[in-house]
C-alpha cells in the first residue's frame, strides 16, 4: 500500500474512532447534567408544596387567631400585626399555588404538569380552585367585615383546611412519586450511556484499534521481508560476480580447448620455482613439448581432428604427471610440463614416459586411427642454471629444437653450453 493511502486510511480511522468517543461523552454529560437538573427541579417542588401544604395550616390558624383578636377583649397584640401576618401567608400561600399549578416554579425553572397534576389542579379534585375559595375567604377575613360574617368565613375556612390539607398532602406525595420516577428514569439512561460507551469502545478495539495494529504488524513484517529479500539478492548478485569473476580468472588463466593452464600462468608458477630453488635448492624440470607433424594431422583430417588429438594428448599428460606437478598449453600444439622437487634423472625419465605413451597411443576420431609422436626439450637447474624465465624457457626450447632437428619423437636434455639428446 502506498505511503499516502495509508496515511489516509490511518486518519479516517483516528477521526471515526475520536468522534464516536466525542459523541459518547456528550451524551454522557448531557444526561448528567439531565439528572441534576430532575434532581434539584424534583426537591424544589417537593419543597414548594410541603410549604404549601403548611402555610394552608398557618392560614387557617392566623384566621382563627385573628378573628379571636377582633372579637374578644383580649387586646395585648395589636390586630394589624395579625392581620399584616395573615395577609403575609395568604400571599405566600397563593404565589406557592400559581406557582405549582402553573409549573413555572421560579425564574427560568419550568416543568410540566403530568396529567395526575393537572388531575389534581384542575380535575374532579380542582385544587386549585380549592385553594383559590380558601384564600379568598381567609383575605374577606383579614379585612373584618360583619362579626356575623367573619364568623360564617372563620367557620367554612375550618371546614375546609382539613378536607384542603389532604388534597395537598396528595399533590405532595403525586410530585415525589413522579420525582422518583424521573430521577429513576435518568438514571437508567446514564446506565444505558455507559453501556452503549463500553460496548462502542469494545467495537472500536475490534473494527478499527486491531485491524490497525495487524496494518502495523504487517506492514513491518513486509519491511522485513523486503529487506532479508534485498540482502539475498545482494547475496546472489554478490555470489554471481564471485562466479563471473572466477570465470574470467579461468579464462584468462587457462586455455579454452583443453582445459589446461596457459603460457601465463606457466610463467608465473616458473618464475616462483626459479626463487625457491635460488632460496632452498629446491629442484625442479621444464619439460618443453611440440607435437609432431602436427600440421599434417589438421591437413589430413581436419582442423577438428587436430584439436581432438590436442585435448587427448593433454589427457595423456595430465594422466602421466604427480599431484605436484603441473601441465600447460604454453601456445598451439606445444605443451609445457613444470616437474616440481624432482631429480635430473627422475625428469628425464618421466618425460621418456609420456613420449613413449604418446607414440603408443591410438587416436580414434571419427573411425579413424591417427597416431602421432612428440619432440620434447628438458631442462634442469642441475646441468645449467638460470635465473630468470625467459633464459630457462630459452634454453628448453633450444633443446626441443635440437630434439626436432636430430629426427623428433624425442626427449633432448638442455646440457652446458650443447645439448645432449636422450635415446
Ligand atoms: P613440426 O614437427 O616441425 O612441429 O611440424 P608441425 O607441422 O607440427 O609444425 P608447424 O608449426 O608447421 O605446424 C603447426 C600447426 O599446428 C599449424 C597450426 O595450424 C596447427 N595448430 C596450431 N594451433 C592449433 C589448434 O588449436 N588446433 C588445430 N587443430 N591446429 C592447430
Ligand atoms: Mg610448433
Ligand atoms: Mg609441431
Amino acid at each position: 500500500m502506498q505511503a499516502q493511502e495509508l496515511k489516509a486510511s490511518f486518519t479516517k480511522r483516528y477521526v471515526i474512532a475520536i468522534s464516536l468517543i466525542a459523541f459518547l461523552s456528550t451524551g454522557a454529560f448531557y444526561f448528567l447534567h439531565l439528572g441534576l437538573q430532575t434532581s434539584d427541579s424534583t426537591a424544589l417542588i417537593v419543597n414548594m408544596s410541603g410549604k404549601q401544604r403548611m402555610l394552608s395550616q398557618r392560614v387557617a390558624s392566623l384566621s382563627q387567631q385573628y378573628y379571636f383578636h377582633i372579637y374578644s377583649d383580649n387586646k395585648h397584640i395589636r390586630p394589624e400585626i395579625l392581620q399584616a401576618e395573615l395577609l403575609g401567608a395568604i400571599e405566600e400561600m397563593d404565589r406557592a399555588s400559581a406557582a405549582l399549578s402553573s409549573g413555572k416554579l421560579k425564574e427560568g425553572v419550568h416543568v410540566g404538569l403530568s396529567p395526575e397534576m393537572y388531575e389534581i389542579y384542575y380535575g374532579e379534585i380542582a385544587l386549585k380552585k380549592k385553594v383559590d375559595g380558601y384564600l379568598e375567604r381567609a383575605k374577606r377575613l383579614s379585612e373584618a367585615p360583619s362579626q356575623t360574617e367573619s364568623a360564617n368565613l372563620l367557620h367554612e375556612i375550618i371546614l375546609i383546611s382539613n378536607p384542603l390539607l389532604n388534597d395537598l398532602n396528595g399533590a405532595v406525595l403525586q410530585y415525589q412519586k413522579e420525582g422518583e420516577k424521573n430521577l429513576a428514569e435518568v438514571k437508567q439512561l446514564e446506565t444505558l450511556v455507559w453501556i452503549v460507551t463500553l460496548i462502542t469502545l469494545l467495537l472500536e478495539v475490534i473494527f478499527i484499534f486491531q485491524p490497525m495494529a495487524h496494518k502495523i504488524r504487517e506492514l513491518f513484517q513486509e519491511v522485513i521481508w523486503n529487506q532479508e529479500n534485498l540482502e539475498q539478492q545482494i547475496s546472489m548478485r554478490t555470489m554471481s560476480l564471485e562466479h563471473a569473476n572466477s570465470k574470467l580468472l579461468q579464462m584468462a588463466s587457462h586455455d579454452p580447448l583443453t582445459g589446461l593452464k596457459n603460457r601465463l600462468n606457466m610463467e608465473r608458477d616458473l618464475e616462483d620455482l626459479i626463487i625457491q630453488y635460488d632460496k632452498h635448492h629446491l629442484p625442479y624440470a621444464v619439460l618443453m613439448l611440440d607435437i609432431d607433424w602436427f600440421k599434417k594431422i589438421n591437413d589430413s583430417y581436419g582442423h577438428d581432428a587436430g584439436d581432438f588429438v590436442l585435448c587427448e594428448i593433454s589427457k595423456i599428460m595430465l594422466e602421466n604427471v604427480r599431484i605436484q606437478d603441473s601441465v600447460y598449453r604454453a601456445g598451439g600444439e606445444e605443451f609445457v610440463i613444470i616437474f616440481n622437487r624432482i631429480s635430473r634423472e627422475q625428469a628425464v625419465e618421466k618425460a621418456e614416459a609420456i613420449r613413449i605413451n604418446i607414440q603408443e597411443y591410438r587416436f580414434l576420431f571419427d573411425e579413424q586411427v591417427l597416431q602421432c609422436t612428440i619432440s620434447g626439450g628438458i631442462y634442469h637447474p642441475d646441468i645449467r642454471k638460470s635465473t630468470n624465465v625467459q633464459g630457462v624457457l630459452k634454453l628448453a626450447d633450444n633443446a626441443l629444437y635440437e630434439a626436432k632437428h636430430s629426427g623428433r619423437n624425442r626427449i633432448v636434455e638442455a646440457m652446458h653450453e650443447k645439448f645432449s639428446q636422450i635415446d
